[in-house]
């Protein structure tokens, strides 16, 4: 991509100083990245005060979109939420999908993945399914919110409530802010607007009091573990102290039986943080011993179960893969989806393509070739450390 920039400009609506954005250049922190004919510089890593993800549009504004912060993540809720919030405490579910944020810029919407990339996939999904007049009232505000279902390239679970007629993928709105501050909306602004726009959005679970939070988010939790689904984002009423998260026993079960079976990819962060999770959640939620051991069988099946399965299979000459069904509205929309995967280095492998009325049904295989490498040699009697 062939594009002159002016530094000084960029520096400006950035609020940064000129040295510092030639030296995020020069350490490859900020990467230049084209959808189309639309132009965009996008931060890798975090920057002075710009968030992990943070772009800005190469036209004429230099419109910015600020990066989705970090949500911290309280491991006890007992003390953390009575210290950390400040009176009353919005209970949300937290879904497990993928991060996007949409904007409306140069008369058109897109929407960014978590690092920053416009996602082809996403975008015309979000513009299908969504009627996003808000934003053209708006053009200030980004649409943050959760994609989820099983049809998504990225976290395919299956959500109930996010079944359409041929795919299973929904958006849901969590947070509206200010793309270019990003300062977010309090939480009833939020949902006034999401309500008069009809626009799918994550409803409050409870509205509770940070003194007796850690009682009453303890129930939910149980509630959401027994349903299978992820946890809760808390947020202060109006968006003053930063959310924090917390999940459910399943959600760590479920994360590590997925890791493991692809285990030589998956950080060793990955396992560590989730084993610590539950041992302060068996703590806190004062198990017996008998509780306490029912929580170390799951996580222990989660961890060996799948990985054993993976040897199996590599034993037996296959490579595995985790397959993900996807449906595109044309063949266009597949090849430039399969572009974009392989600008930002996802690798995949075509396994079945169906033409189903007009619509394309893509069966991709995520290639997870570290696990698969070292099974094998392992297998072959490759020694461990060698
Ligand atoms: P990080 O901890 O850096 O935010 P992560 O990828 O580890 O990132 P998660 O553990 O999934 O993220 O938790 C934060 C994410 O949860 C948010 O970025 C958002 O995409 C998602 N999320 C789902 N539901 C909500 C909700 N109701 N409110 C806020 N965020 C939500
Ligand atoms: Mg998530």
């Amino acid at each position: 991509m062939v594009v002159s920039y002016d530094l000084d400009k960029i520096a400006k609506k950035l609020n940064l100083d000129i040295k510092d954005i030639s030296r995020a250049f020069k350490k490859r922190i900020i990467r230049e990245y084209e959808y189309k004919d639309t132009k965009i510089l996008l931060f890798k890593k975090e920057f002075k005060h710009l968030e992990k993800g943070t772009v800005i549009f190469l036209n004429d504004n230099l419109d910015v979109v600020r990066g989705y912060p970090k949500t911290y993540r309280a491991l006890v809720l007992y003390p953390t939420l009575k210290k950390h919030f400040l009176d009353k405490i919005v209970v949300e579910e937290k879904l497990n999908g993928y991060n996007i944020r949409v904007v409306y810029i140069n008369n058109d919407f897109y929407a960014l993945t978590r690092g920053g990339y416009i996602c082809p996939f996403t975008t015309k999904k979000v513009k299908k399914y969504l009627d996003l007049s808000i934003l053209e009232d708006n053009p200030n505000y980004m649409l943050c919110g959760e994609m989820i279902g099983l049809n998504n390239p990225y976290t395919p679970k299956y959500y109930e409530e996010a079944q359409k007629e041929d795919e299973n993928l929904g958006f849901y709105i969590f947070d509206i802010r200010e793309r270019e501050t990003n300062k977010s909306l309090p939480v009833f602004e939020r949902l006034k607007l999401c309500e008069n726009y009809r626009l799918p959005h994550v409803k409050p679970l409870a509205i509770v009091d940070k003194e007796e939070a850690h009682i009453k988010v303890r129930e939910i939790i149980k509630e959401l573990d027994k349903k299978k689904r992820e946890g809760v984002v808390l947020k202060d009423p109006n968006m003053d102290v930063v959310p924090l998260k917390y999940t459910t026993h399943y959600t760590q079960y479920d994360d590590l039986r997925e890791g493991f079976k692809f285990f030589f990819d998956m950080g060793l962060d990955f396992l560590f943080s989730r084993v610590v999770r539950e041992g302060f959640m068996s703590y806190e939620f004062k198990e017996s011993l008998e509780e306490r051991k029912e929580r170390a069988k799951d996580i222990g099946e989660a961890i060996i179960l799948p990985m054993v399965e993976t040897i199996e299979r590599v034993a037996n000459g296959e490579r595995v893969t985790e397959d993900i069904e996807l449906i595109f509205d044309s063949e266009e929309d597949f090849y430039e989806y399969l572009e974009f995967l392989r600008k930002v280095k996802i690798l995949i492998k075509i396994k079945k393509i169906e033409r189903v009325k007009n619509k394309l049904k893509v069966l991709i295989g995520k290639v997870y070739n570290r696990t698969n490498d070292k099974v094998l040699a392992y297998l072959n009697g490759t020694l461990w450390g060698e």
